[in-house]
């Protein structure tokens, strides 16, 4: 047992970080966890400050302060709930949060001392959870009899998914993978995010009576239309998935691969399937020199999958410099460590080769005046290109909403101007009872953002459901969904 505010007297520390040279040869994940006394010593140097600013970065709002606390003294199961209560997959936030820009980077010792390890103590804390079996499935009080339908088994579809078993609903989560996770299973790699950490909640929630029709696509399988005739609500939370493009002469070569197709391979031989890209080299970059374009964290993501594909070079080309990429600082050291090379301030400007790259030209850039996303605009400098030998080009540019209302022949569904799906205050869209979450109304972002926007949509679904209800029924039988559900 320990007290808190023991900042001054303890050093900040992370669990330890496997070496890079063992790390590069497999694709586990690269921290270990912290032992019982290194997480509650840590989750000790929490200052208890007044206005805790890692809560107010928090999309989830966790109550952080309260959990550390209660970590320093030893009271892990409840330590546990308060977590559990405001985040429906804490385990996987303790592991892929940005906690530099969030928790961790708001935390108000952050300056003099250096932040509480907070994403490190949730990791532990929930672990721990697993292990004394405190997380269990959800048995909700008392069914409703009402059935929803969700559109995506991502971090949004799951969070609502769960939030509404809670308060006694039929669940139905359908998506056209054949896995549940969305981007957590075939999008973020395995060193960052063991499936089985994945699948672990998964099953968790069949065994909560959570329906799930996988190899479903709303739109080709199963008709939009159909799906609503099923459901009171449905709730869309497909995610974002059209790849931005680089609009080069040759773009189109064989051996230039957005990322999310070179990534998808990559996690499903993983998971032991049959990929015909990746086993016939297509999609595999063990042997080649490999060019990667982008500063995002799905670039930092393909660099270091291509290590540890075997590789013989892995360059990251990003057009702006260190301090503006929009990646975490964290993943491009560890990137670095495992002999990723970064090529600041460079874009690609043309490819070379005949039906196939292999060369990249590069030109140089400076930073100029911020641009209208504020951020420094890269200008090309005269005189500056050069060539760059490449056998394998990886686009990770970000990603685009699909045309939805297009796709699935409902063209009343509409879009904001971003090309996302457009919501009211309530989370509904132009369509009565459905509603949206995730990325797809928010836009590319983080899965603790998605798990907060499943959480507010599965509220106002219950709202609006319980007023349709009100119609037809005294309020007594209605159940309200209290907080912690
Ligand atoms: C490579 C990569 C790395 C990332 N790394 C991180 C990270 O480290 N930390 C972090 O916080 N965030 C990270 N993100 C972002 C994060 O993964 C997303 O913000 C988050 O997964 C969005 O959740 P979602 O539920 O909205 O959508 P998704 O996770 O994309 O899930 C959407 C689901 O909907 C399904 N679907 C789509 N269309 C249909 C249809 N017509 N019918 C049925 N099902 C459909 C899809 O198959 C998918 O399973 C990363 C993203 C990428 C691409």
């Amino acid at each position: 047992m320990a007290d808190c505010l023991q900042f001054t007297q303890r050093e900040q520390e992370y669990p330890d970080l496997k070496d890079a040279a063992t790390r590069k040869q497999h694709f586990d994940e690269i921290y270990t966890r912290f032992d019982p006394d290194r997480a509650a010593e840590q989750a000790a140097r929490c200052s208890q400050c007044g206005v805790p600013m890692c809560q107010v970065h928090c999309p989830v709002s966790n109550n952080i302060p309260d959990w550390l606390m209660l970590t320093a003294e030893g009271r892990l199961q409840e330590a546990y709930q308060i977590s559990a209560a405001t985040n429906n997959f804490p385990e996987i936030c303790g592991r892929i949060c940005p906690q530099d820009k969030l928790c961790e980077g708001n935390c108000v010792i952050e300056a003099g001392f250096g932040s509480v390890t907070i994403g490190s103590v949730e990791k532990y804390l929930t672990e721990n959870a697993f292990d004394n079996g405190w997380v269990t499935p959800i048995i909700p009080e008392s069914e409703n009899g009402l059935s929803v339908g969700i559109v995506g088994a991502g971090p949004a579809g799951l969070a609502a998914a769960e939030q509404l078993r809670k308060a006694g609903y039929e669940v139905h989560v359908y998506d056209r993978y054949d896995r549940v996770g969305g981007l957590m299973m075939y999008g973020i790699p395995n060193f960052k995010l063991d499936k089985h950490v994945v699948t672990r909640r998964e099953a968790l929630m069949r065994e909560s009576n959570i329906q799930f029709h996988l190899g479903c696509a709303i739109g080709e399988t199963l008709p939009f239309d159909e799906l609503r005739s099923r459901h009171r609500a449905v709730l869309i939370a497909t995610g974002v998935y059209r790849a931005r493009g680089l609009s080069l002469p040759h773009d189109d070569y064989d051996n230039i691969l957005p990322a999310l197709d070179y990534l998808t391979a990559s996690n499903r031989k993983g998971l032991g399937d049959n990929v015909d890209g990746f086993d016939n080299g297509r999609l595999n970059a063990e042997g080649k020199k490999v060019v990667v374009i982008g500063g995002g964290d799905t670039a930092m993501d393909c660099v270091r999958t291509a290590v540890r594909q075997g590789a013989t070079s892995v360059t990251c080309l990003y057009r702006r410099d260190r301090e503006n990429m929009p990646g975490s600082a964290r993943e491009v050291k560890n990137a670095e460590e495992e002999g990723v090379i970064f090529e600041w301030l460079s874009a690609p400007k043309s490819f070379k080769g005949a039906g196939r790259v292999n060369e990249v030209m590069v030109e140089k850039m400076r930073l100029g005046s911020p641009d209208k996303s504020g951020r420094l605009a890269p200008i090309a400098m005269p005189d500056s290109l050069y060539g760059m030998s490449a056998d394998m080009v990886i686009t990770a540019l970000g990603f685009e909403p699909e045309d939805l209302p297009h796709l699935w022949d409902a063209p009343a569904l509409q879009l904001s101007k971003w090309g996302t799906l457009a919501i009211n205050p309530h989370m509904m869209t132009s369509l009565e009872g459905v509603f949206a979450a995730g990325d797809i109304a928010r836009g590319a972002s983080l899965v603790v953002w998605a798990i907060r926007d499943g959480r507010d949509a599965a509220a106002s679904i219950h709202q609006y459901l319980m007023q349709q209800q009100a119609i037809s029924k005294p309020a007594s039988v209605l159940q309200p969904l209290t907080s912690g559900q």
